[in-house]
């Protein structure tokens, strides 16, 4: 491809609104624009990107026996209806009429049309299993659409649909998912994480993401180096590390008697103002992980009382599985007409008579059996706790949990760097990600509301079980850009560079030059390679600086000494240049690609 005939337009400014390095390159090498916000058009180079992604994907679903069809993206929003999610799913959904007032909707994902397609082809148990998958726009009017096309409201995905008689198909068509998309992050270059995720309150159904290290990512996962485990920070089990050991100072943890062990009932103390765990701590001299941290839900109609140790943090999905409801924090009034507090001062001991709410709080703070294995849930250093008095201004100390009061107990707090692997017991380390792809077991949620069955061999009608498998393109592209860039530009893992080769000729009027740069043009692309010739008239500084920018895995110069048949070959990926004989072009190019990740 010559430049000239090609449409790059590169810029030297960052798009203003940018905070992700994917973000800022892809606009400033050319690759994408925003049309409107979470809109983007793909360009030429950014387009390439997609097709060469796409490609590897293909090869690889094609490899587990995957067959490409295409499914309509305006649904009739019946297909919804009968699935539910047409009243579960909010805002993020677009919805319209048609002309006949009928409702519709634009694809969000495709589980219903596939279901709904299955339900009317596949009839016996010997049409099974399948595999079918498709590369496909989809639409979603998400709340914080931002960081370039790593959260967009219209988007390609390539999802695929597993449909087999029992769980054991479903167990075969889950794992040739696995290998394939194992195959397909590492042909992307993209270092990444398979890690247990979270597969909703609904169903209990197994569910990993493919989850790619990155300061963009909005996941974060807990990893043990040691043995391996790996899960999304929502789902994600640990052991909490030990509470500090009481240290008592200051005069009034003193008058008080906060930390003193031995007593036989909580006691009343006053913390005026003292509102969060840091403000009590301090005041009391008492550290964090000897307090209990009180936090008011509604779940529906319904309040709950959640405990985490003081040290540590609530994660909200956790409490949404346990409840199997979705929940909110409870309004600052809500708590004083529950509990007969304000904010900060409530807790689990003492509620107003006729308070009628489950409490329930984390794991970490059950009661250790002292005989009982060593080591794995904390609370036995500390049993005695501080918490809010339900009175304002006021605390308790000495609160002991199960004799004071009787919560149930379920893992609610999230996982931190530094707690033991729920498996070994040795470190977490927790790292921010972007999720790339998921897979997810669905069993019978879509086909039973979709009347999808077909005859066993007894002749007995059944649901099929299905899978469903989702991995995002351009999220593929813009984490391979965050993976790998420098103070220059990108540099694309050679699998997914919209080019292979960046030919520069420096002068685009020099008659030596532009008879090189033809033959080596010709001569690349006779050997396959995909070569982007850059005969542009612009300055020599401006060509470099696009090179590096659009980051292509190697680059060749035609220079000021074409007329001896001298030309340079270099490594996008950092390593020398050389100066090489025309001829031996060809052969340098191909010794470097090899070399080249
Ligand atoms: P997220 O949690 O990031 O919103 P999701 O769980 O909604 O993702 P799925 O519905 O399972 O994602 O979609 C499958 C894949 O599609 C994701 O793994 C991701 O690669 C891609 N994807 C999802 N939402 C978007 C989006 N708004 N913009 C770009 N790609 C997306
Ligand atoms: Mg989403």
């Amino acid at each position: 491809m010559r430049a000239t005939a090609f449409f790059m337009p590169t810029v030297k400014e960052d798009p203003a609104d940018a905070e992700a390095v994917s973000h800022k390159l892809m606009v400033r090498g050319g690759f994408v624009r925003q049309f409107a916000s979470g809109i983007y058009i793909m360009l030429p180079l950014g387009w390439r990107v997609m097709q060469r992604i796409c490609r590897i994907i293909r090869e690889e679903m094609e490899s587990i026996g995957a067959v490409e069809l295409s499914m309509p993206t305006m649904h009739p929003a019946d297909v919804w209806q009968a699935s539910g999610r047409y009243e579960a799913i909010g805002p993020e959904m677009f919805r319209f009429n048609d002309r006949g007032g009928r409702d519709m909707v634009l694809a969000m994902t495709h589980e219903e049309v596939f279901a709904w397609l299955a339900s009317r082809e596949l009839r016996s148990y010997r049409d099974l299993p399948q595999i079918w998958y498709q590369i496909q726009l989809k639409f979603r009017d998400e709340p914080r659409a931002k960081g370039g096309v790593l959260r967009v409201r219209e988007f390609l995905m390539k999802d695929s649909y597993s449909f087999d008689l029992d769980e054991s198909g479903l167990e075969k068509s889950y794992a040739r998912h696995i290998a394939a998309y194992d195959r397909i992050f590492a042909r992307c270059g993209l270092e990444c994480h398979r890690v247990e995720s979270d597969s909703g309150f609904m169903g209990g159904a197994q569910a990993h993401e493919y989850m790619a290290p990155s300061r963009a990512g909005e996941d974060r996962v807990a990893l043990c180096p040691a043995c391996g485990y790996s899960a999304n920070v929502e789902l994600a089990r640990s052991r909490a590390r030990a509470p500090q050991t009481q240290e008592v100072h200051g005069e009034t943890a003193r008058a008080a008697g906060a930390g003193e062990s031995g007593g036989s009932a909580p006691r009343e103390v006053a913390t005026p103002e003292q509102r969060t765990i840091d403000e009590v701590s301090e005041f009391l001299g008492t550290p964090p992980s000897s307090m209990i941290k009180t936090l008011l839900y509604m779940a529906g109609d319904s309040p709950v009382l959640v405990l985490v140790r003081g040290d540590h943090s609530l994660h909200e999905s956790k409490l949404i599985r346990c409840l199997k409801s979705e929940v909110r924090p409870a309004h600052p009034e809500e708590v004083e007409a529950i509990a007969g507090a304000e904010v900060g001062f409530i807790g689990p001991v003492g509620l107003p008579k006729g308070a009628i709410l489950r409490v329930i709080a984390d794991e970490s703070l059950r009661p250790v059996d002292p005989g009982g294995p060593v080591g794995t849930e904390a609370g036995a250093v500390s049993a005695e706790y501080v918490t809010g008095a339900n009175k304002d201004h006021t605390h308790l100390v000495g609160v002991v949990v199960g004799r004071d009061f009787a919560p149930e107990y379920a893992d609610l707090r999230e996982a931190e760097a530094g707690d033991g692997c729920p498996e070994c017991g040795l470190p977490l380390a927790i790292e921010q990600v972007i999720e790339v792809g998921n897979i997810f077991k669905l069993g019978t949620k879509y086909t039973v509301p979709l009347g999808a069955t077909v005859l066993d061999e007894g002749g007995r009608e059944r649901p099929i079980v299905m899978g469903s498998y989702g991995i995002g393109p351009a999220r593929i592209a813009a984490a391979a850009i965050e993976q790998s860039h420098d103070g220059r530009g990108i540099v694309w893992p050679k699998t997914i560079a919209p080019f292979d080769v960046y030919l520069v000729q420096v002068q685009a009027k020099d008659a030596d030059q532009s008879e090189v740069a033809r033959t080596l043009y010709e001569e690349l692309t006779a050997e396959g390679w995909e070569v982007l010739w850059d005969d542009r008239e612009e300055r020599p500084g401006v060509k470099f600086a696009d090179a590096e920018l659009i980051g292509c895995p190697i680059r060749v110069t035609v220079g000021k000494k074409a007329p001896e048949g001298l030309i340079e070959v270099e490594p996008r990926a950092g390593g020398e240049r050389e100066e090489v004989p025309a001829t031996a072009c060809c052969a340098r190019v191909s010794a470097l690609w090899e070399a080249t990740c």
